[in-house]
């Protein structure tokens, strides 16, 4: 009997070792991660530099607690980020993940309000769906009922606004208007709300694990930037997953040229090395809270010194090898291939991302967008005939916040063509595999 317990009784085999985008079981099984995990090995596994770099570090320290020391390690990953972030956003402030990165920016943001005499203002507006974390601040802000529901009552109550999903709201207007009309509904809630209780506003630039990898229609990200400024609520972008150069771009903002007041990223900045997450934000709100007297808030693994240096060699690697054009490339032709099994299996209803961050839905029928029947449970099914093939893909039962099943393929972003090939045979065996239990026909 296992002492261990996570959401589920789901039993894995046991991992033995991992390198590249490879991953073995303590039997000998080879799987391909087309996940990254939950999309976190960003990398690949067992990079000789981060794990050369990681012994170095070993070697000098491995904890120096922030309020006793600063260490090299965390100066020099925080130059880093800041280097690599929007101009005026040079602050950065170490976490060990997503959802505390997320707690962090909003009370950051809440302390910057009281430190501009805007006591009234408390409100984050963030979307349905979307996905900030497990942690109850950030559950608040997440749009993802499943998730949030047996802790309703004791959850701030957060305003949410939908996020732009035109595929299955069935606008027929051209991009720009489209991403207009979701972007408006953020200033028509912030009337309603009341523009002097709002403090922020909180988007995944590119949806991640609650969305499929919803990518914003053109106007939309832009638009939203103006609204914020109009009412002076903060715009913050969790780029927990997003971040880090998944995308193609090191920013999934960056696709759209729109600079927030507050970033978090986590996930792929550590890589999947060490727990690891940052916030981001302008210079100027981090000084007038500490003029306030301090930022109210910390953990006790911040900045740790093992966690930076990996951190560190991390974003070197990413760098060095140019991993965020190697996901541009590979990601397009993913994309495309992913695209091309919409032929041969009709239940794909929609095949969307950007870079690796990649996503398709199954549904019965791809004129109505209907979900495929819920006893299906296509979402855990098709998981686990891929990962019978050697294959992990990642799910969740949604679709645009809807019923439904989405499909997370986000390879490592040093995956090549060979990766490419090996895993749309394996989606392409599991998807034949799926419509033979479930009675589904197949367009050959
Ligand atoms: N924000 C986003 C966009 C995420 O995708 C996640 C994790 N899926 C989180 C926040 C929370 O991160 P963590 O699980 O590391 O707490």
């Amino acid at each position: 009997m296992s002492h261990l317990f996570y959401q589920s009784r789901l039993a894995r085999p046991e991992l033995d070792r991992a390198e590249g985008i490879y991953m073995w079981d303590t039997s000998g099984k080879r799987y391909l991660d087309g996940s990254s995990g939950a999309m976190v090995s960003n990398i690949g596994h067992s990079n000789p530099a981060v794990l050369a770099a990681m012994r170095a570090q070993m070697e000098k320290s491995t904890f120096g607690y922030r309020l006793h020391f600063q260490t090299e390690a965390s100066e020099a990953l925080a130059a880093k980020t800041a280097e690599l972030s929007p101009p005026g956003l040079s602050k950065v402030f170490f976490v060990s993940g997503g959802s505390e990165a997320v707690e962090s920016t909003i009370k950051l943001a809440r302390q910057y309000a009281l430190a501009k005499g805007e006591a009234q203002r408390f409100k984050v507006i963030s979307r349905m769906p979307s996905y900030h974390g497990a942690t109850l601040g950030a559950l608040a802000v997440t749009g993802y009922a499943p998730m949030s529901a047996p802790f309703d009552p004791m959850l701030m109550r957060m305003p949410k606004i939908p996020a732009p999903r035109a595929y299955l709201d069935g606008l027929d207007i051209d991009d720009v208007a489209t991403g207009h009309h979701y972007a408006d509904m953020l200033e028509q809630k912030i009337r309603d709300e009341g523009p002097e209780t709002v403090l922020a506003f909180i988007v995944e630039p590119v949806g991640g694990a609650s969305t499929g990898a919803l990518v914003p229609p053109a106007g939309y990200m832009s638009r939203i930037r103006e609204i914020c400024d109009r009412y002076g609520v903060l715009l913050i972008h969790d780029e927990v997953m997003s971040g880090g150069g998944r995308t193609g771009k090191f920013w999934g903002a960056e696709h759209w040229q729109v600079v927030p007041d507050i970033i978090c990223i986590s996930k792929g900045f550590g890589g999947g090395y060490v727990p690891l997450g940052a916030m981001i934000a302008r210079e100027d709100i981090v000084e007038a809270v500490l003029d306030m007297g301090g930022f109210v808030h910390g953990h006790t693994y911040a900045g740790n010194p093992l966690a930076c240096a990996a951190g560190l060699a991390v974003l070197d690697e990413v760098e060095r090898q140019g991993m965020i054009g190697n996901a541009d490339r590979m990601g397009a032709r993913l994309k495309s291939r992913l695209e091309a099994l919409m032929q041969r299996f009709p239940f794909i209803g929609d095949v969307r991302g950007k870079g690796l961050l990649l996503a398709f839905e199954l549904v019965s029928d791809r004129d109505s967008m209907a979900p495929l029947p819920k006893d299906l449970n296509a979402h855990a099914r098709l998981v686990d005939l891929a990962y019978d093939r050697g294959l992990i893909i990642y799910s969740r039962r949604t679709r645009g916040g809807l019923e439904g099943d989405h499909f997370l393929v986000c390879p490592p972003m040093i995956v090549g063509e060979d990766g490419i090939d090996e895993i749309i045979e394996g989606l392409g065996a599991a998807l034949e595999d799926f419509a033979g239990e479930a009675g589904l026909e197949t367009g050959r």
